[in-house]
């Protein structure tokens, strides 16, 4: 058997390496390295992919948070609520350009950011609300753009991990994650669904006004050339990466459908297990593209499991193990604990297995057999 990876991207680079060689080959010679004819060519395939009207494409996921928000014009001492479950970058983003971030705890089922808990944290200084697609499973965007819109508040969706995914609203529409909030953000880091081979990110919006803004903001804040309008940055897609993620775009679906089988064969092996619960899918929403599968174990010992899998070879994560909320660097006297009780027990269950696209059966069945023996 092949080597079991959490990620593996040595196996999927096999199979597009030709392509993606021609295409670095061709901006070798050209030495059209930055703001090349490649960026743009990716950032059209994008926005047809989406169906969104503008991508805009930047140096990293982070940048992309940030960017999206200074895009919005949110100013020092809004508050911003987001999820207490998610990667640190959410919340860094916020607190580095002194908005005030708030952190509300998660649904138990999704791990996605509970509307609920965003309705009671609202005050007159709410300006936004950064609900993460986390693991690649949609928020509840439906609920949340409600809320939003009630208190006429902005919503940066965090679509780092969910690019691809299909959100159906209730009314039977759908559209991609990414692209129902005000903005959206991705990271196109190597091991997320849509990775290049080194940095990368976009932000993503269907606001004309907003992206003429945003364009000038990851380019120093010019709209003229050597006219600096506004304080910016300096946040770019390069055109050997814009190769990269050109190539592998036309393969997304079927890269995420290839994470979807091998999360439903996971859910064969752990069904009705009385220490497991598997990932919960919305329902009747194809809204999953398993960034991350991710187990629940319950009244066992998950670091015991982790250790177990390290010991037969098995690479696991645990995604998230401290909530963000008791990170010294986002400690804020006005959370209470009991704010925070599902993170506080998700953070003691969660185990995230090998995902991704490069899984085959003898390695499914081996992984889900080693965890089984754990817990027998
Ligand atoms: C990866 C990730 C980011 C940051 O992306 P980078 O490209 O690494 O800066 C932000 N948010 C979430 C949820 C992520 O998973």
């Amino acid at each position: 058997m092949e080597k079991i990876q959490m990620v593996d991207l040595q196996g999927q680079y096999k199979y597009i390496k030709p392509e993606v060689e021609m295409g670095m080959h061709e901006v070798l010679e050209s030495a059209m390295f930055i703001n090349g004819p490649k960026v743009r060519e990716f950032q059209a395939d994008l926005e047809g992919y989406l169906n969104v009207k503008h991508v805009i494409p930047c140096a990293n996921g982070t940048d992309a948070l940030q960017v999206a928000m200074m895009g919005l014009g949110l100013q020092p001492g809004d508050e911003v609520i987001t999820a207490d479950f998610t990667f640190a970058a959410t919340v860094e983003v916020i607190a580095l350009l002194q908005l005030t971030p708030v952190l509300v705890d998660v649904l138990p089922d999704t791990f996605n950011i509970d509307p609920e808990a965003v309705r009671k944290a609202i005050t007159p200084k709410t300006k936004a609300i950064v609900p993460v697609h986390l693991f690649g499973q949609a928020a509840n965007m439906e609920a949340l753009m409600k809320i939003a819109h009630e208190h006429d508040l902005y919503v940066i969706e965090d679509n780092a991990q969910g690019i691809g995914a299909n959100y159906s609203f209730s009314d039977g529409t759908v559209a991609k994650t990414g692209t129902i909030g005000h903005i959206g953000s991705t990271s196109f880091f190597p091991s997320k669904n849509l990775g290049c081979y080194g940095d990368g990110g976009a932000i993503f919006t269907n606001d004309d006004d907003l992206a003429h803004t945003i364009r000038g903001i990851v380019n120093h804040g010019m709209y003229e050339r050597y006219h600096h309008d506004v304080v910016g940055v300096n946040s770019r897609l390069d055109s050997l990466q814009a190769v990269v993620l050109k190539e592998k775009l036309k393969y997304l679906d079927f890269y995420n459908e290839r994470r979807k089988y091998a999360a439903l064969r996971y859910d064969d092996f752990f069904k009705n297990h009385p220490n497991i619960i598997t990932p919960v899918r919305e329902a009747e929403c194809d809204s999953h593209v398993f960034h991350q599968y991710t187990l629940r174990i319950i009244d066992a010992d998950r670091d015991a499991l982790v250790k177990h899998l390290q010991e037969h070879q098995i690479p696991c994560g645990v995604y998230y193990p401290i909530p963000l909320h008791l990170q010294k660097a986002y400690k804020d006297e006005r959370y209470q604990e009991s704010d925070f009780e599902i993170t506080n027990r998700l953070v003691k269950e969660v185990i995230s297995l090998p995902m991704h696209t490069e899984l085959n059966e003898e390695q499914l069945s081996h992984i889900a057999k080693t965890v089984l023996s754990f817990l027998a």
